[in-house]
């Protein structure tokens, strides 16, 4: 099936979502890729956010220049994560078929101010 969105004209939107969760079989599959233990690998690359209706383990965050801030493992200037092969279970599914809402989004924006790096604030 064809694809509806190209993520390398993409400068990485979804890697800026602010809550993503990673599962326990997410910590150890980057604790392999780093060689660190599950518990050094939770410790350095997610935080703990409990509420009420919560209680998820978080990829820590850095600041960006396009987006507000991008998950730690993203590279800012290639626009590209960098542990594509272990990135948790969520990025692998993002999004959830064969079209990415923001990526229509971007075409339509670019189209519409005739530039085709134009990056509208989401
Ligand atoms: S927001 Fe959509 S087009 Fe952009 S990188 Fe993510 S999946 Fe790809
Ligand atoms: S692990 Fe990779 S794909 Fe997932 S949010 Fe971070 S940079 Fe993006």
């Amino acid at each position: 099936m064809k694809s509806g969105f190209d993520c390398s004209k993409c400068p990485g939107y979804c890697c800026s979502h602010p809550r993503i969760e990673v599962t326990d079989k997410d910590i150890e599959r980057l604790a392999r890729h780093f060689e660190l233990s599950k518990a050094a690998a939770r410790k350095k690359f997610t935080y703990h956010y409990k509420t009420k209706e919560a209680d998820e383990w978080i990829l820590r965050h850095r600041k960006d220049h396009v987006y507000k801030s991008m998950c730690q493992f993203f590279d800012q200037d290639e626009r590209r994560c960098t542990v594509y092969e272990a990135r948790p279970a969520v990025c692998r599914k993002y999004p959830y078929g064969n079209k990415c809402g923001y990526y229509s989004f971007l075409k339509f924006e670019r189209a519409h101010q005739d530039d085709e790096d134009f990056i509208p604030s989401a």
